[in-house]
């Protein structure tokens, strides 16, 4: 899938977000509410000499997760292990992962709800205790033995918490829900990104940016080395604010920062299903998504924006929306 706007990472960009990732709590931009908690929990562990507590994130992609979990482990100076939850094949791989951890560390598994049921078991009584419970031998001469480990605190990240299983989910002492970014905080953004990489951006430029970029720092970041492309080849290299706008517009990202695909669900809806209620999975069919890329990369922006309703019998347009596409809402009573 080759969507501009898809808040997944491509292996290209792994070293662009490794050399715009803030390194400190005072870089990250907004997020204030899990900000202002972390820092009280990082200061009472480092007070009390204790690991931090399991952590769990949780929100949309490209929000920071991972970045956030990078700068726990530089204000804990602790080292950081970054792995993800379909990465943990096995039982052992999880064993080696763990066993490999100094004392204070910070294990980070991305995507956690992906994690196998054999190796979510494993980490249970990781998390409680720090142990590992290993089975050795077969048939009636296997026994268990356990392993202690180093102290370590484990950051799960999830686009869902209701992804994950109870069981987990109560191991977690720390739950932190990562908020779509505002306009003003992913002007921040943009405005610090083109300065690292020594992009010529205005104001006007990063605003429009900003407000195009689906509330989401990674495709903010995207967006602004894309549209650096159109500000060498159709101006001086500036990215001015009618240079955004006609980049962006080119690459079919409306003024509202909807792609085609956020468009076409739209139109989809009101089209073949009078506006909904329309199912879930109804509507992933249509799509030809899967309903998760729905639920958390597509609808998230949409409901964000007052375009989409959530009602127990499905999915609704809102007036918002036919009135964003310039369609008439047949369900308006006529004036
Ligand atoms: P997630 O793990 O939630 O998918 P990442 O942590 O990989 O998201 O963030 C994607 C990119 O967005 C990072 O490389 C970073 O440059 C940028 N970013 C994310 N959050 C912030 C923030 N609060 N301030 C500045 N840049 C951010």
């Amino acid at each position: 899938e080759n969507r501009l706007v898809t808040p997944e990472y491509t292996p290209d960009e792994a070293q662009l977000e490794q050399n715009l990732r803030p390194r400190t709590l005072e870089e990250y931009v907004g997020q204030t509410k899990a900000k202002e908690n972390l820092s009280v929990f990082i200061e009472a562990a480092k007070k009390r000499g204790e690991p931090l507590d399991h952590l769990l994130l949780y929100g949309p992609p490209g929000l920071g997760k991972t970045t956030l979990a990078c700068i726990v482990a530089n204000e804990m100076n602790v080292g950081i292990r970054i792995t993800s939850g379909p990465a943990i094949e096995k039982p052992g791989d999880l064993a080696a992962l763990l066993t490999n951890l100094s004392a204070g560390d910070i294990l980070f598994i991305d995507e956690i709800h992906r994690l196998n049921r054999s190796v979510e078991e494993v980490l249970y009584p990781a998390m409680e205790d720090y142990a590992l419970d290993i089975i050795v031998g077969k048939g009636p001469s296997a026994r268990s033995i356990r392993i202690d480990l180093p102290p370590f605190t484990l950051i799960g990240a999830t686009t869902r918490a209701g992804q994950l299983t109870a069981p987990l989910r109560d191991r977690f002492g720390v739950v932190l829900r990562l908020e779509m970014y505002t306009h003003s905080e992913l002007q921040k953004i943009v405005s610090r990104s083109a300065a690292i990489l020594e992009i010529p951006c205005e104001e006007g430029g990063a605003r429009e940016l900003a407000v195009r970029s689906r509330g989401t720092p990674r495709i903010a970041n995207r967006l602004l080395k894309r549209v650096r492309d159109f500000a060498q080849v159709m101006g001086d290299g500036v990215i001015t604010d009618q240079i955004a706008d006609e980049a962006l517009s080119r690459l079919e990202i409306d003024p509202l920062g909807l792609d085609q695909n956020d468009r076409r669900m739209l139109e989809i809806m009101i089209h073949n299903y009078g506006g909904g209620p329309v199912g879930l999975d109804t509507l992933a069919a249509a799509m030809g998504e899967e309903a998760v890329t729905i639920e958390d990369v597509i609808e998230p922006f949409l409901i964000q924006l007052g375009f989409l309703g959530r009602t127990p019998r499905g999915r609704v347009a809102t007036a918002k929306a036919y009135a964003h596409l310039g369609l008439p809402d047949p369900r308006q009573a006529p004036p």
